[in-house]
């Protein structure tokens, strides 16, 4: 008799999400569609922060935030293991818990926009990722992503490519509309949009 071997096949959705916003869900949505996710993990980077432009909200808040935008979404779900861990996001560590979190037979697809994918070769540790995941990058409008121009060493130079689905918003974005007593009813999901009323955030 053949024995079947099942695989999870997760994807992991790495970011600040300050907030999330419908960009991150339609490039997710696409992902997930053309890899045939089984699941898909918003991975939500912690407060502890060595770089420049630190998050704006709590990294509680922004838990909170992506929980309710994938509340109902089939097989999308938020992950706090980039909070539980000591110190600074690295996504070398999320993608090494994960593999001793989900096991053996999940194979991980790590989802990045243009942007990210670019300067993955400044990533702690960016060299071990390709072993540790399947790279998936995703096209961003203002972005020009080729992945055959990275220089092999680059983490992302062998990485799938999906062109769309080119939504044009960034968190930067929403903050600033916001910030100036803006609507971003047609951004951020409504649930989104209330909480971030509600808490007072990004005034
Ligand atoms: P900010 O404007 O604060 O830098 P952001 O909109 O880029 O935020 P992040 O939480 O930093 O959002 O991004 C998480 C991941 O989602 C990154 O890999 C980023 O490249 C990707 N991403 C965000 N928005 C888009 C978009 N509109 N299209 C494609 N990828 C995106």
């Amino acid at each position: 008799m053949s024995s079947s071997r099942i695989t999870n096949r997760v994807g992991v959705f790495g970011g600040t999400f300050d907030p999330i916003h419908v960009g991150h869900l339609a490039v997710a949505s696409a992902v997930q569609k053309e890899f045939e996710l089984d699941q898909v993990l918003f991975v939500v980077t912690s407060d502890q922060w060595l770089r420049e432009n630190p998050p704006v909200a709590s990294a509680s808040d922004r838990l909170r935030m992506v929980e309710l935008a994938v509340s109902g979404m089939p097989g999308f779900s938020a992950s706090d293991i980039d909070i539980r861990r000591e110190g600074s996001t690295y996504t070398v560590d999320t993608l090494k818990d994960l593999h001793a979190e989900l096991g053996e037979s999940s194979e991980r697809f790590l989802i990045v926009g243009a942007d990210s994918a670019m300067s993955m070769d400044r990533w702690k540790n960016g060299d071990r990722i390709p072993a540790l995941a399947n790279i998936v990058a995703v096209g961003r409008p203002g972005q020009n992503l080729q992945i055959d121009a990275l220089g092999d060493s680059h983490p992302a130079s062998g990485a799938e490519y999906l062109e769309g689905p080119m939504i044009d918003i960034s968190a930067t974005r929403v903050r600033g509309l916001l910030s100036n007593k803006r609507s971003v009813s047609d951004l951020v999901p409504s649930s989104v949009a209330e909480f971030i009323e509600k808490q007072g955030l990004y005034n």
